[in-house]
């Protein structure tokens, strides 16, 4: 019984595009259907991990007792920015390009936190919960140094054949009353590939507005851009989420308590799942 209320929701899940919030209905449902809350599947953090090869292997023989999870066979490549590296080294900002920029670069702070800590913060709780919908997700860093410039990320996402690349950042202006999100995607100076600049146009426009659903965040629109070195270097679809701004006192306050961050990371996997339904 369980397992065909499950298929039931997978089958809604599939059915459903960018303006659903696929988490959050499969939740709604499961409260309408008497006994459901004990469904392992409700939340992400509950939902059972995908077996790994071994074990798949040593069952082979045995009837398959898994149901498939919304990011089954999907690999994604999450990417908390900056990182502590002293390195004062530039990288050519596309392959071919004369024009350099600084490979490790420090990002935003706020009152009691900098870009780089809220970033990993953010990365790490997401890559618990697309691992629980069933992703296989990669990270570029799991602790505060890193020794990926923004050359060594794209790389590593190519390398991963990863089928979507999320970094992770936060705003700084030196205006204080400016507050919101936006997400970049690449342009088309360099990059040639017209789908992975789709793609990455779709997944965007999928994360952005689940993460303002989610969130509550002002949406401050998707932004073209042409001068980054993390996108220039990519071959696969890769977006950048700026989750908000850490000069904005209000925004900054948020972003440190854990009822947000959840709501952020919430918003960022129903995205994700937005992005892959409609594929
Ligand atoms: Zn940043």
């Amino acid at each position: 019984m369980k397992r065909l209320l499950f298929l039931s929701l997978s089958i809604f899940l599939l059915l459903s595009g960018c303006s659903f919030s696929p988490v959050e209905t499969m939740k709604e449902l499961a409260q309408e259907i008497p006994g459901a809350e004990q469904l392992d599947i409700v939340t992400p953090e509950e939902t059972p991990v995908a077996e790994t090869p071994e074990e798949t292997e040593k069952t082979v023989a045995e009837p398959k007792t898994t149901t498939k999870l919304p990011l089954s066979g999907k690999i994604l490549l999450v990417d908390p920015g900056h990182g502590l590296n002293s390195s004062t080294a530039t990288e050519a900002i596309a392959p071919g390009s004369s024009e350099k920029k600084r490979a490790f670069v420090s990002g935003a702070s706020g009152k009691n936190q900098s870009e780089e800590e809220l970033n990993l913060a953010i990365g790490l709780k997401l890559r618990d919960a697309l691992t629980a919908l069933g992703a296989e997700v990669h990270m570029t860093r799991e602790g505060h140094e890193t020794t990926l410039s923004n050359i060594g990320r794209a790389e590593l996402g190519n390398q991963l054949g990863v089928d979507l690349s999320v970094k992770l950042h936060a705003d700084g202006s030196s205006s204080s009353s400016v507050y919101g999100t936006s997400i970049l995607i690449p342009g088309n100076t360099y990059i040639k590939d017209a789908q992975m600049l789709s793609e990455s146009r779709r997944a965007a426009e999928c994360i952005l507005a689940e993460y303002v659903k989610s969130t509550g965040a002002k949406n401050n629109g998707v932004v073209v851009r042409n001068d980054m070195t993390g996108f220039n270097w990519s071959t696969v679809p890769v977006v950048l989420l700026e989750m908000g701004f850490m000069s904005n006192p209000e925004e900054d306050a948020k972003m440190e308590t854990e009822a947000y961050r959840e709501l952020m990371v919430q918003g960022i996997a129903d995205g994700v799942l937005a992005y892959f339904d409609e594929k």
